[in-house]
């Protein structure tokens, strides 16, 4: 038994069972023995892998992005940067290269910030992104106030989960408890707020919800509302709020039992992109998509981005971009099930990636 469930045994011991999202937070934050606390490596040798870890065309097309919406935005001096759960910081080193050659000033004049609670993490991105302006924030709301443009590739899906299950007229919690002396799940009565307007469920089924997920969306977009700028957030989950148990460890790239060696698998669930749009919903602010992430990426001209690499590869190389082409847009792979969606100020129009259609709801 691990240090982190020999403390969570105590917990449960004196207090009860621990709701899931509690039970999340702890497994991957904790300072001492959070899953992210102790992250080396992402991809490779690691636990999973994420698309700027795949390939660098999607780093530069999200640092063409956001310097096409800096413009937008009116060039704003004071504008900062901002990628939340940067990783290894292979996403941002890559828009930023791309991003010195298109718009020079933007990289080399703006402050990034990243927002990031690893140490371990913390420490491989600032020697990623050497010779940049960066800092850092434990949280969105600790953002300076400013204009930005945000960008954020599986963040939400780290960010806790609670589940409701429906048994009778009612709903109760899913929790982590103790039974034959091994942690286990249990229901409990609701530990905080049920929200309203839940979909339809048949008895047993299971629905997620984030108030975690809610309250950083709420502050990204109370932030572009009173300062400007826009929010791209990509990570794979559902367009409507349904129900099901989408709650997931991963461990050397394959599934591993939720409460198994706690601190030491990935534990994810998929993002409820309608939630994020209603939390979203400020004065001032229009919310795009989410649109699959192939779409996305063919708008940004990922093919030409291709085409040109190519030109200058050796066949390795070569079979390798084409590779990450694929499953960055396959929609066997990444090109559905991974959506995009952007929260941006009215002042900006419609934002890159996007036409007209796909505005999730404009506010005045
Ligand atoms: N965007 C990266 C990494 C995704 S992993 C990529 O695409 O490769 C999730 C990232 O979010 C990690 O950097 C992790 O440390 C960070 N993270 C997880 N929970 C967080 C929280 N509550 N607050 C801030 N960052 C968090």
């Amino acid at each position: 038994m691990n240090l982190l469930e020999e403390r969570l045994r105590m917990v449960i011991g004196a207090d009860g069972p621990l709701p899931l999202d509690r039970y999340m937070t702890l497994a991957l934050t904790d300072p001492e023995s959070g899953y992210y606390a102790r992250l080396q490596d992402i991809g490779g040798s690691g636990d999973f892998v994420t698309a700027p870890e795949i390939s660098q065309m999607f780093g530069e097309l999200l640092g063409l992005w956001m310097a096409d919406m800096w413009r937008r935005a009116g060039l704003p001096e004071d504008l900062i940067l901002v990628e939340a759960g940067p990783g290894r910081g292979t996403l941002m080193a890559d828009a930023l290269r791309a991003m010195r050659r298109a718009a020079p000033s933007l990289a080399d004049d703006h402050e990034i910030w990243l927002v990031e609670t690893s140490e371990s993490l913390k420490t491989i991105q600032k020697e990623r992104l050497e010779g940049f302006d960066v800092h850092w924030a434990a949280s969105v709301e600790d953002l300076p106030e400013r204009p930005m443009i945000l960008i954020a590739n599986e963040f939400l899906d780290a960010l806790p989960v609670r589940q409701l299950v429906r048994r009778g007229d009612g709903l109760v919690e899913r929790a982590v408890g103790l039974h034959d002396d091994s942690l286990a799940i249990v229901e409990i009565e609701p530990q905080g707020d049920v929200p309203a307007g839940l979909p339809p469920m048949t008895e047993g089924e299971v629905i997620e919800i984030g108030p975690a997920r809610a309250a950083a969306v709420r502050a990204i977009a109370a932030q572009i509302a009173s300062q400007g700028g826009a929010a791209l957030l990509i990570d794979y989950g559902h367009e409507m709020t349904v129900p099901g148990d989408t709650l997931q460890a991963m461990k050397g790239h394959a599934f591993h039992p939720l409460l198994e060696a706690p601190g030491e698998a990935d534990i994810t669930a998929h993002v409820d992109f309608a939630a994020v749009a209603r939390a979203a919903d400020a004065g001032g602010l229009s919310v795009h998509g989410p649109i699959g992430q192939r779409q996305f990426l063919l708008r940004l001209g990922i093919e030409a981005r291709l085409a040109q690499l190519l030109k200058n590869a050796d066949r390795e190389t070569g079979a390798g971009l084409t590779a990450g082409f694929r499953r960055l847009t396959d929609p066997t792979h990444m090109g559905h099930l991974f959506k995009v969606l952007c929260i941006s100020r009215t002042d900006i129009g419609v934002p890159t990636g996007y036409v007209t259609e796909e505005a999730f709801g404009t506010r005045a």
